[in-house]
């Protein structure tokens, strides 16, 4: 029999499990799918065969591993079931990896408990991760588990960019030090980029900016990442949806002795209730963008510090690679707000940075140009997809092919 080609992607959050069921002959779905709420009465799970109509079930997904036998239903009803010989892995997205975990792994008990020592540093995510391997291991334990990690990519950071300027045996004693997330998405985009310019990773420097709901820069020299602006969790740099990015850190002692709050009620208003949803109560970039065209003057504000944050980064990571080829805008906001990628360009013109307003303007969903012709560098959108690079990595991991980042 020929050697299998598919490979699940799973990415278990807190209460929800995203999944898709790809073919590595062609990197074609052959399913794709949520659950949510799981542990809740309200339940979901949508399961979307290729080319077949999405079904959906309701009512109380009690756990993960309920969860995932409830995924592993609905894919034997497409005779996609996670007994199938086809399958030749199961990939799975993990946030944390730490400074250990520089590539794709196999999954293993030492690789568990490393996972499970770095809960402290990503409390939120890693248990999650956690669970959504031990399940499938559970419903295939003869299959390769293999874990991707979203900081993997920018391992490659030099000391120089990764350490804070803070007491060396204080930061070492607690693991803090810059460890960056999305490296699955920089690292899928950045190659991509170089590809839209007919040119190998090793050949070019990228500035990648991934502007979701969570948003974060990096910096890559010649396919490998040289700097990031997330940090020692997500909360760091950029502006995003509900968070703050930089910040002078005493604005936190500040609100412990002078405002009365507590660690945790700090962490809240940092994370949730900050960025674009604290400056004008809307994160979705949609809204806001109607509100700037309807003279909102709040929205507007809004809006210029989340440029003028982004501006920052495109010129400080300009300073770090020292000659560009491509700026590239990725995820949510960045292959759907023109006016976001105009203005975050705009007056860059020294730089060699410019956007061609009718390009800009084109909707599209491949990976395309949006400079002006013969443009020095090269301004890109090219949409992210995750779940093909983790799928990609696990499978060439489980085939000895090596990895592609
Ligand atoms: P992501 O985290 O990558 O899924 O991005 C989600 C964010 O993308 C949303 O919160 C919106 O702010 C933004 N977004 C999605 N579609 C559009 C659009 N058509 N125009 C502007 N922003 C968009």
């Amino acid at each position: 029999m020929s050697s299998p080609t598919r490979v699940l992607v799973l990415n278990s959050g807190s209460s929800s499990v995203k999944y898709q069921l790809l073919d590595m002959r062609d990197s074609s779905r052959l399913a794709v799918g949520l659950v949510e709420r799981i542990g809740e009465q309200t339940s979901r799970l949508k399961h979307t065969p290729a080319g077949g109509e999405s079904r959906e079930r309701g009512g109380a997904i009690a756990d993960h591993d309920a969860a995932l036998k409830a995924v592993a239903e609905e894919l034997a009803k497409d005779g996609l079931g996670l007994d199938s010989p086809e399958l030749a892995a199961i990939g799975h997205r993990v946030v944390h990896g730490g400074k250990s975990f520089t590539e794709p792994t196999v999954v293993d008990d030492a690789v568990l408990a490393e996972i499970e020592r770095l809960i402290p540093v990503a409390p939120l995510h890693n248990p999650a991760n956690l669970t959504g391997i031990r399940t499938a291991q559970s419903l295939r334990p003869d299959l390769p588990q293999v874990a991707v990690f979203d900081t993997a990519f920018h391992t490659t950071m030099p000391e120089s960019a990764a350490r804070y300027a803070i007491d060396v045996e204080t930061a070492d004693a607690h693991r803090i030090r810059r460890y960056g997330f999305h490296g699955t998405s920089h690292a899928y985009v950045s190659r991509t980029t170089a590809e839209l310019l007919g040119k190998d990773p090793s050949e070019v420097n990228v500035i990648v900016l991934h502007l979701g709901n969570g948003a974060s820069a990096s910096a890559v020299r010649g396919g490998h990442c040289v700097d990031t602006s997330m940090g020692l969790t997500p909360l760091e740099g950029l502006v995003m949806g509900t968070r703050s990015g930089d910040m002078d850190p005493a604005v936190i002692f500040h609100l412990m002795r002078v405002g009365g709050m507590s660690a945790d009620e700090i962490d809240t208003l940092l994370n949730k209730k900050s960025g674009l949803i604290g400056l004008c109560g809307d994160n979705d970039m949609r809204e806001i963008r109607r509100r700037v065209d309807e003279g909102d003057e709040r929205a507007e504000l809004a809006f210029d510090i989340y440029i003028h944050r982004l501006k920052k980064y495109i010129g400080a990571y300009y300073a770090v690679l020292g000659r560009v080829d491509a700026v590239a805008f990725t995820a949510g906001v960045g292959e759907n707000a023109a006016p976001v990628r105009e203005a975050a360009l705009a007056g860059l013109e020294e730089l060699g940075l410019a956007v061609d307003g009718e390009r800009n303007a084109v909707r599209g969903d491949g990976a395309r140009l949006i400079s002006p012709e013969g443009a020095r560098v090269a301004v890109a959108v090219v949409p992210t997809d995750e779940e093909l690079e983790i799928a990609t990595q696990t499978y060439a991991l489980v085939n000895g092919s090596g990895n592609h980042t």
